[in-house]
């Protein structure tokens, strides 16, 4: 073969061939050398055919293929050659010697493959420093290139994008630098020599997918990142660069903790449901189900399930058609859900009800493999909703029945709920829709509204669970009532209130109620110790008035006489006066008898038309048909005539005085009792007039015995608390009306007068004793003074008397002579015994001695001390006059 055929060939091949000579002469190259490398042929040398093109793979490669040449000996090795453009090239190069017929050198002829193609197949372009900035700025990973001393050499764009610093930032940045914060997949630190690029070079060995996280300096970010690194060693096995390529899995990292979460949230969702919540795979039969299960079905879950037995897992007899026939029809139907209803039993014997609703999880080719799914009880769904609805509808009838009002109030929608018609159970004029946004603020007297909103402020905002207040609003009527709040307030785990429920209720009746008792008790105790005052008085009494009156029957002069006079009136007016106080504590002696009122007021207008001045007018307004009452007419009379002269001093100006009488019947069911009175008939007297009427302060303490707002010598404050005593021993009541300006009512109730009763009250006749000449009387009184002066009255009226100073005293002069006609005792003795006792036992001693009985408490008050009650015996009530005394023994004596 001659050269050109030689040289045609060559040039017909895709392999770049070069011939040159020992002595570096470029023989020949064919096309295909120059386009591979990119050199014209008149400028390729020896140079760039044995070693320059070597520049860009490696100085190992160009050293082994000069030291080739030089020995005459052939090279092959893959090797990154450098083209013209500084493009770098795999390319398989050989280099073989070829002889003459004589042995010597003829030349060499070699040989570059382009392998690029083959290398690029193989990854290993990235193992490869030089300039491969283009690759390696576009690849889908970071990379950074470390020195052997872990020092960074070389970051491409994405490194630097991902670790958010420039380049020249990073260089000669090593691994060990403080600012990087590396963290194990499991959050603990990593220690530096697990580093990817720190394991690469203590191993000498690429390392793989090494996961970790890494916190950037001077921010919170933490990446999570998959590292690779690759170690380039050189011909000792040293390493001369790491290169660490790297993804930014953070997102992916973060997704798969957050499908933890889910899972984890999952599972406890399927522990804490009612629902059994089942997989099953239908291949394999392989059944798992929650705890929800067992409570369901009552027994475990079975370990699988197979088509052939699917209705025998509990499904009772008539239904097992059904759930093999759904379930089948699911699975081969190409649907994705399914749903079925049946019937099962459980161990104990009772039945269920199961509602199932499938998901079927299909493979690509649309085969079933497994089902997720639910079954629910519907027989307790039923069983629950009746309940709800039960308590539902009961809470709903209990709403509109009671007289409360119920409300709830939800802070986070907003939403107040009532009850129907709550203005009208409240007794308030109201717009009911406007319970929304706490509107109904408006309902609440002005002047206790910003009271009620700090209060409620502040219930709600401290940990309070409970509300209440109370309110004044303004009635339909327009007058003032008390609406009571009360409620409990619902908390979420961090104690924000969420809701607030509670009722409202109309307190009026019962906080005047409260006022009129603790108002009553007060009344009643100063009653008790104004009467005990008025008994040890009245004793007192007794001894002026009866020595004044033996005074009265001596000689004396004139000027004495007049003095003595004076002391009896003196004396007589304080009687009076105890015996008004005896009837504000209810002990004064009242008898009860029928009263025609028609009679009664017409007679009493008249007494007091003298008495009052002409500028008041006086009217009489008695309703048709006015019941008779049962009470004491005297004492009536004297309380309309308290009350008109109240009336009076309230009208220095003049005005009018209506006394009026009605009927009025109390009955338990139509209305509350706002008084202190028994359900019944009643007969109403009031007396009111156009005066100036009593503030709120004098109005509350108007019936407290004493209480005046007149001068000394003008008032005495007994009137109204004789009035109000007087009332309630008669079994009534007395009320007050009244408004400064507007005038006063006093209203006393008085028990309607009724067949079967009390029988009327006739005064006794007086009776004149015969001769009593003679007549014993045994006195028995502990107080010396009034012994001494009953002994005296006796003896002056003629009769005999013996006295003792108690009961036992008196015993033992009954012993010893049982003469007497009359013993006149006190009831109230020290020593133990009483005077009813005395009697009793004087009896049995002298079977006709006749009793007397006396006391400064009245008869009928005996019963409330805890004796007998005295009224049906002989009874003087002290203080009583010599006249008195001697009518009363008259009559005993001769009966
Ligand atoms: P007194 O009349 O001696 O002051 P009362 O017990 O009768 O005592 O009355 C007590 C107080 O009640 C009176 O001082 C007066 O302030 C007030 N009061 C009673 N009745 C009336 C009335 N009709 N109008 C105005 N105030 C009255
Ligand atoms: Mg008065």
């Amino acid at each position: 073969m001659n050269e050109a055929t030689y040289c045609d060939i060559l040039c017909q091949i895709s392999d770049g061939v070069a011939v040159f000579t020992k002595d570096a002469q470029v023989k020949y190259v064919n096309d295909a050398f120059q386009k591979l490398t990119g050199y014209e042929k008149s400028e390729i040398n020896q140079k760039i055919v044995s070693g320059g093109l070597f520049m860009a793979g490696n100085q190992g490669a160009m050293t082994r293929a000069e030291a080739a040449i030089a020995s005459s000996s052939a090279f092959a090795e893959d090797v990154l050659v450098r083209r013209k453009s500084g493009e770098p090239l795999w390319c398989h190069v050989s280099i073989k010697p070829h002889y003459n017929e004589d042995g010597s050198l003829r030349h060499f002829i070699s040989i570059y493959r382009d392998i690029s193609a083959q290398k690029a197949a193989e990854g290993k372009a990235a193992e490869v420093e030089g300039n491969h900035r283009f690759i390696l700025d576009n690849v889908l990973a970071g990379v950074v290139v470390h020195g052997p001393d872990t020092k960074i050499r070389f970051v491409n764009r994405l490194a630097s994008e991902v670790l958010r610093m420039k380049e020249d930032e990073l260089d000669g940045v090593p691994t060990s630098d403080e600012r990087w914060v590396v963290f194990r997949e499991d959050g603990s630190p990593m220690p530096l020599e697990d580093f990817p690029a720190n394991q690469a070079i203590r191993k000498k060995a690429p390392v793989k997918e090494v996961v970790h996280g890494l916190k950037l300096p001077d921010d919170d970010i933490i990446l999570w990142l998959v590292a690779n690194a690759f170690p380039v060693l050189d011909e000792q096995g040293e390493v001369l660069e790491v290169l660490v390529s790297f993804a930014d899995i953070t997102r992916l990292v973060e997704a798969e903790r957050e499908a933890q979460r889910l899972r984890q949230r999952f599972e406890l969702a399927v522990h804490a449901t009612q629902d059994a919540v089942f997989e099953w795979n239908v291949k394999t039969g392989q059944f798992w189900a929650n705890d929800a299960y067992k409570k369901i079905y009552g027994y475990d879950p079975p370990e699988s399930i197979h088509l052939d037995n699917l209705e025998d897992i509990s499904a009772v007899e008539a239904d097992h058609d059904k759930v093999r026939r759904t379930t089948l029809d699911a699975i081969s139907s190409g649907k994705e859900r399914y749903a079925l209803q049946y019937e099962f039993r459980r161990p104990d014997g009772t039945t269920g009800h199961a509602a199932v609703r499938g998901f079927i999880v299909r493979n690509d080719t649309g085969e079933a493999e497994r089902i997720i799914g639910t079954t629910t009880d519907i027989g307790q769904l039923t069983e629950a909703n009746a309940a709800l609805e039960q308590s539902e509808e009961r809470f709903r009838i209990i709403a509109d029945a009671t007289s409360d009002v119920l409300w709830d109030y939800n802070f986070e929608t907003g939403v107040t709920w009532t009850g129907q018609d709550w203005p009208a159970k409240l007794g308030v004029q109201y717009d009911q829709r406007h319970i929304q946004n706490f509107q109904w603020i408006e309902m609440v007297k002005p002047s206790e509204r910003a009271p009620l909103i700090k209060s409620f402020q502040y219930a709600i905002k401290s940990e309070a669970s409970t509300w209440e207040f109370e309110f004044t609003a303004e009635s339909v009527a327009g007058e003032a009532i008390d609406l009571a709040v009360k409620a409990s307030i619902l908390r979420n785990p961090d104690g924000r209130a969420t809701r607030i429920l509670g009722n409202m209720r109309n307190v009026t009746k019962e906080k005047r109620n409260q006022e009129g008792y603790t108002r009553a008790r007060a009344l009643e105790a100063v009653g008790q110790l104004t009467g005990g005052v008025a008994h040890d008085f009245n004793n007192l009494l007794m001894i002026i008035l009866g020595n004044a009156e033996l005074l009265e029957t001596t000689a004396l002069d004139e000027s004495q006489a007049q003095a003595v006079a004076m002391i009896h009136r003196a004396s007589s007016s304080a009687a009076d006066l105890t015996g008004r106080l005896l009837t504000f504590s209810r002990q004064s002696q009242l008898r009860a008898g029928r009263v025609a009122l028609t009679n009664l007021i017409p007679n009493t207008v008249a007494l007091l038309r003298t008495g009052i001045a002409e500028t008041i007018a006086i009217r009489c307004d008695l309703k048709p048909g006015v019941w008779e009452a049962n009470v004491d007419g005297n004492a009536l009379e004297q309380a309309i005539i308290n009350l008109a002269v109240n009336a009076r001093d309230a009208m220095p100006d003049g005005g009018e005085i209506i006394i009026s009488a009605e009927n009025h019947t109390l009955s338990l069911h139509t209305e509350p009792n706002l008084l202190d009175l028994e359900p019944g008939d009643y007969v109403v007297v009031s007396v009111a007039d156009t005066g100036q009427g009593m503030p709120p302060e004098v109005l509350a303490r108007a019936f407290e015995p004493f209480f005046t707002t007149k001068d000394i010598g003008e008032g005495t404050g007994l009137g109204l608390s004789t009035v109000f005593g007087f009332a309630k021993q008669s079994g009534g009541y007395a009320t007050i009306k009244s408004e400064p300006g507007h005038g006063t009512t006093v209203r006393i109730y008085l028990p309607r007068f009724g067949s079967g009763e009390v029988p009327e009250f006739s005064l006794p006749k007086p009776e004149h004793g015969g001769d009593r000449t003679g007549q014993r009387i045994l006195v028995v009184e502990d107080e010396a003074m009034v012994r001494a002066h009953v002994e005296k009255l006796l003896a002056k009226l003629g009769y005999v008397v013996t006295a003792a100073a108690d009961a036992q005293e008196a015993l033992s002069v009954l012993h010893d002579d049982q003469a007497f006609d009359l013993i006149f005792t006190d009831v109230i003795m020290p020593g133990g015994m009483t005077g009813p006792q005395l009697g009793q036992a004087a009896l049995r001693l002298a079977p006709h001695i006749k009793l007397l009985y006396t006391s400064g408490y009245p008869a009928t008050a005996f019963e409330s001390l805890g004796l007998d009650d005295l009224s049906n015996v002989n009874f003087l009530a002290k203080p009583y006059r010599s006249e008195q005394l001697q009518q009363k023994l008259a009559t005993i004596l001769n009966a």
